[in-house]
């Protein structure tokens, strides 16, 4: 298939023209890209201590490679938990060590990179904020891994042009999230977009997420989507954990118990490996 990208007549950093052999990004021993599935669990957002970590205590079990959690939380209404901010952050770091498991949380603001940057290991752009070209920017120019989530109406061009900001400032450690794209479908909270995953792929060396939790909105749905986004060829996935999700403050209804989040890591070994992937 001709190369999309290329058509823009000059070659882009995150194109496969531009290198061959997909990007494999470790961090404290953990790969994202490559033949091992990297599964990054977790609730929506920090709220106590004790339950982020009985939590990430059972995805660690149940195989989760690193942990997640929000601590500036996107929401639709300002009236909503907005996250803890510092505090949460500093839950995060320290439940993370404990476990010993690499941490990604949200940077929503130019001002918060150094303070997000001192504590997470990995830095997730919110699908909101995928077209924050200032944001992009000075992500580019630090030594942090950056998850890079599709904007809710952006084209797989324009994800893969955002993903080059990044590069474009020197930090070539991006790794794409599909997360689903708002449609006309009223009965899931956006649709998961598979075919952008299998493209993202092709026209480009970064490694790529699927996002069940957010791409569906449904926690019946997660499990389904999970197995599929591995079958179209992403090399991991970021799931919402809680381990009591109808107290959730954010996501609950979305959200894997951890023994949902169990059965799925159990139904999604033999799936990974009939397509040639390994998990942990
Ligand atoms: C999240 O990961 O909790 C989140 C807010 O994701 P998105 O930006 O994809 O909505
Ligand atoms: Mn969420």
């Amino acid at each position: 298939m001709q190369n999309l990208l290329a058509k823009k007549g000059n070659q882009l950093l995150v194109s496969r023209e531009n290198q061959q052999e997909d990007t494999i990004i470790e961090v404290k021993g953990c790969t994202i890209g490559g033949n091992e599935i990297a599964v990054i669990a977790g609730p929506c957002a920090v709220e106590k201590e004790d339950i982020l970590r009985e939590i990430g205590f059972k995805v660690r079990a149940f195989g989760a490679t690193m942990l997640r959690a929000g601590a500036f939380k996107p929401r639709t209404s300002p009236y909503t938990f907005q996250g803890l901010g510092e505090k949460g952050l500093q839950i995060l770091a320290q439940v993370g060590e404990d476990l010993n498991m690499p941490i990604i949380t949200e940077v929503m603001d130019t001002e918060d990179i150094s303070l997000v940057g001192d504590y997470a290991d990995i830095l997730q752009v919110g699908a909101r904020n995928m077209h924050n070209f200032s944001l992009l920017r000075k992500l580019g120019r630090t030594n942090k891994p950056v998850v890079l989530k599709r904007g809710i109406a952006a084209t797989i061009e324009e994800w893969l042009l955002a993903a080059e900001y990044i590069l474009a400032e020197g930090n070539s450690a991006v790794i794409l999230c599909e997360r689903g794209i708002r449609t006309s479908e009223p009965w899931t909270r956006n649709t998961l977009d598979l075919s952008a995953v299998a493209l993202a792929k092709e026209l480009s060396h970064l490694p790529v997420l699927v996002d069940p939790s957010h791409g569906t909105g449904v926690r019946s749905l997660v499990k389904p989507m999970a197995k599929a986004g591995i079958t179209a060829g992403a090399d991991g996935l970021m799931i919402e954990v809680h381990s009591n999700p109808e107290k959730a403050w954010s996501d609950g209804e979305q959200s894997l118990t951890p023994n949902d989040f169990r059965t799925l890591m159990h139904e999604l070994r033999p799936v990974a490996n009939a397509c040639g992937r390994r998990m942990k």
